[in-house]
């Protein structure tokens, strides 16, 4: 069922059956000249079906609505080109719009990515079976698909709504929070989370993410807001869970430079091993972590490391093709 949050503004229940965040929150602006999508679910039997249920209970068919995506995941742009229909328009930062892109442009991103993973010692043999089970390739909306970009700043109206965009990278290059001033009300997309701390990874295109994100969390935690829009489960007051997003990241990066202080020379793969992960599995020894729990953690592993070298107390050095972290 639709909640109405505001006069003409819903939150749409989506679920994501067999993922660890379990729900995505869909917004919907109804308007009398356009309506407006705010994320989408998966590109997946099971969330087309409860996005497309929920639209209908607002008397809403796909592509009645305009889509907006926070950012590039797959769980909020997946079903953007279903929703949109032919007369919709997808909406998404700049930096995020790689999600649309044509099939070869997109393979030569992903072959990026796998490369600079190899060289965190992510072993050969394991990534090539890394996308039999990672949502971000078989969930994600088609490639090519039509949309117009979004600049920091930029305006958007419906339903007597002003949604300011705001460039808030960290959690991916382009993710985006929406502000409605008058109503002190911020769509945080992943960039603030109430019940999960948001995934932060390296990127290719975005060096120190973590710096990135932990400067868009002290940036948006300026903006007096009252209502809170995360893109999954619950809300939550903004600037007392931006206080303890700030903390927990700092303990982290206390417990990344402490596992290069007892093992220097590893790799990010290695030094990941060290470190503590919540993950939902019987598994207890790193070797056994399943294969997506892996990537997802040693990609965290680097953006920590990143930012210690950034901070100047770690040090990364080429040894055979793979990086090995000093204390510095
Ligand atoms: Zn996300």
């Amino acid at each position: 069922m639709p909640e109405e949050i505001l006069k003409n503004l819903y939150r749409l229940p989506i679920p994501l059956v067999g993922n660890p965040l379990k729900e995505l929150n869909a917004y919907l602006i109804k308007g009398k000249d356009r309506n407006l999508l705010i994320d989408t679910g998966f590109r997946q039997p099971a969330c087309r079906q409860a996005l497309f249920e929920e639209m209908a209970q607002l008397g809403l068919r796909p592509g009645d609505v305009d889509v907006l995506a926070t950012h590039l995941h797959s769980d909020h742009t997946g079903l953007a080109p279903d929703a949109a229909g032919e007369k919709g328009t997808i909406y998404i930062s700049r930096l995020d719009e790689r999600i649309f892109d044509p099939e070869e442009q997109a393979d030569e991103y992903w072959s990026g990515v796998e490369k600079s993973f190899m060289v965190e010692g992510f072993p050969n043999e394991l990534l090539a079976h890394i996308w039999d089970s990672n949502p971000a390739h078989s969930m994600a909306p088609p490639r090519g698909v039509p949309h117009a970009c979004l600049e920091d700043g930029d305006v958007l109206e419906a339903g007597g709504y002003k949604l300011r965009c705001l460039l808030m990278p960290g959690h991916t290059p382009g993710q985006m929070c929406f502000w409605m001033e008058e109503q002190g009300a911020m769509f945080l997309g992943d960039h603030v989370l109430f019940d999960i701390t948001p995934n932060i990874t390296a990127w290719n295109d975005l060096p120190d993410a973590l710096g990135a994100y932990l400067e868009s969390l002290k940036r948006i935690r300026e903006y007096d807001v009252r209502l809170s829009l995360p893109g999954h489960r619950g809300r939550g007051d903004l600037k007392a869970r931006v206080d303890q997003l700030l903390l927990h990241h700092r303990l982290r990066l206390d417990e990344a430079l402490a596992a290069v202080k007892h093992h220097p020379g590893e790799s990010a793969y290695q030094l990941a091993g060290y470190m503590t992960w919540k993950i939902h599995s019987k598994s207890n020894t790193w070797e056994d972590f399943p294969l997506t729990q892996k990537w997802f953690a040693v990609g965290e592993a680097v953006s920590h490391l990143e930012r210690l070298q950034a901070e100047g107390s770690v040090k990364r050095v080429l040894e055979d093709g793979v990086a090995a972290y000093y204390p510095a």
